[in-house]
């Protein structure tokens, strides 16, 4: 499975574009969430099916300045519309690669069922951070990972936050490129060879933050960490 975040010009067209990319690593649905620089809340289309069948039913002309985009591949819940991510809850809209063993006792634990519309592993997960969210999104998410057992690579979006894209991961890879003109993350570097020759691959314990002036990636002590780049040393063609 696979995903994209993006934050620059004309983002639907290019997680759209970057999630055709990773088709080939297996998907029984698609779906994306974008949003506006002055819009507070991003709006999610996602569908079985594949990047062609999302094409369909997102908007073809529409400005967007930031989003995230999955190719999913059902693990936890049937291949569905209401389980395709991205997942929203509350403040909090994700989408997820991995798996959540425990994520049937996290729901009994803290009492999400009532918060739930889907049945997938990863819906849990963005209820768990929205409960804990009040206010400071990298808290959330180190409380809510500390409670999770399994392999996960998360890319998130907070209502409350524009133009901001947090990952962590577990397992499950995450690379990210910058240009002049956009910062893209995705779950494999096949989909950033069309805008840079040098990526950065995410440690584990680590965040991760997209703003439009590039990423920045801390530890949990909140401590930044210095960026190494792999670079791609092939010829590229965009
Ligand atoms: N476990 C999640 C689900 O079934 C994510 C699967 C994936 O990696 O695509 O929705």
């Amino acid at each position: 499975c696979g995903i994209i975040g993006f934050i620059g010009n004309d983002a639907l067209a290019n997680i759209l574009n970057g999630l055709e990319l990773l088709e080939y690593r297996g998907y029984d649905s698609a779906g994306l969430a974008v949003r506006r620089n002055s819009e507070c809340q991003s709006v999610i289309y996602k569908c079985q099916g594949r990047v062609s069948d999302l094409r369909e039913i997102a908007p073809s002309n529409a400005d967007f300045s930031c989003g995230i985009g999955h190719t999913r591949w059902a693990t936890h819940g049937g291949v569905s519309d209401k389980n395709a991510h991205p997942h929203k809850s509350g403040k909090v809209t994700l989408v997820h690669n991995g798996i959540i063993e425990n994520y049937a006792l996290l729901k009994e634990e803290f009492e999400l069922e009532d918060k739930l519309v889907s049945e997938t592993d990863t819906e849990v997960v963005a209820a768990l951070i929205d409960k804990f969210y009040k206010g400071n999104p990298k808290e959330a998410i180190k409380r809510t990972i500390k409670k999770l057992k399994g392999t996960f690579a998360f890319v998130i979006m907070f209502d409350d936050i524009p133009d901001t894209i947090f990952a962590v991961r577990n397992v499950s890879p995450i690379v990210v490129a910058k240009t002049d003109e956009q910062t893209i993350l995705a779950s494999d570097p096949a989909a950033l060879y069309a805008y840079a020759k040098e990526y950065y691959v995410l440690g584990e314990d680590l965040f991760l933050t997209m703003t439009p002036s590039g990423y920045t990636v801390e530890d949990f002590d909140e401590n930044p960490v210095e960026v190494q780049l792999t670079k791609v040393d092939w010829e590229v063609s965009a």
